[in-house]
């Protein structure tokens, strides 16, 4: 207990940030094995720099961390103080695949941006808790809904992206799940209407099997 007391103390001793919350979306490594990370969190995405340090913490992509800003006027500002905000589902390979994956995507989404709306860290957050007990890419085709709707980019009036006509049957899908006739853009995968009105109302995969769902995180693997 006391060690906590007194970790908890230095971790605002030593610096003048406070204590944040965000997920790591990108590591590089630059000289000397110092590392430039992006980390995004409820309201911003900072770029920070990380001075190697053998007692240092590793970090890995996709982790949540607490962590604090160091100020640099000249410099790059600093990351310290981490703390890995760990999921029980991090030593399931196959589930941190699935989620270094969307994190890549949701990096480049993001890649010019510093000023964030809070939708993004939601989707990670709530997604990690989802990930405990449910399918990955499940999770992950629901919470991109989310995405597309905060955006603006959720096609549910199901016009086609070719044509431009309403889709009343030989509905496919297409990058961002933009809707399209399956014979307008010589698609393979076709799916019935009531399941992806489902999906894009709800924000549930229940009707959908796992073929189908495949197929969507196919899409999205395509660019967010
Ligand atoms: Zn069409």
């Amino acid at each position: 207990m006391i060690h906590y007391i007194i970790t908890i103390l230095s971790r605002f001793q030593t610096t003048k940030g406070r204590a944040i919350l965000g997920y790591i979306i990108s590591i590089n490594k630059c000289s000397n094995e110092d590392l430039i990370v992006r980390v995004l969190t409820e309201k911003k995405i900072h770029t920070l720099y990380r001075f190697y340090g053998a007692r240092h913490s590793t970090i890995n992509l996709g982790y949540k961390i607490d962590f604090s800003i160091e100020e640099q006027p000249l410099h790059m500002n600093k990351l310290r103080n981490i703390l890995h905000i760990g999921y029980s589902w991090l030593f399931d390979y196959k589930k941190l695949f699935i989620w270094q994956e969307f994190i890549k995507l949701l990096n480049v989404h993001l890649r010019d941006v510093e000023e964030v709306e809070e939708t993004y860290f939601q989707v990670l957050d709530r997604s990690g808790k989802k990930f405990e007990k449910q399918n990955p890419k499940r999770v992950l085709i629901e919470e991109y809904i989310n995405i597309l709707e905060n955006e603006g980019r959720l096609h549910s009036d199901f016009r086609c992206l070719s044509c431009e006509e309403k889709i009343e049957e030989d509905l496919t899908l297409t990058r961002s799940f933009y809707p399209a006739h399956k014979s307008c853009i010589y698609e393979s995968t076709k799916y019935g209407k009531n399941k992806i009105e489902d999906l894009f109302s709800n924000k549930s995969t229940m009707l959908l099997n796992d073929k189908e769902c495949d197929n969507l995180w196919n899409l999205i693997l395509k660019g967010i």
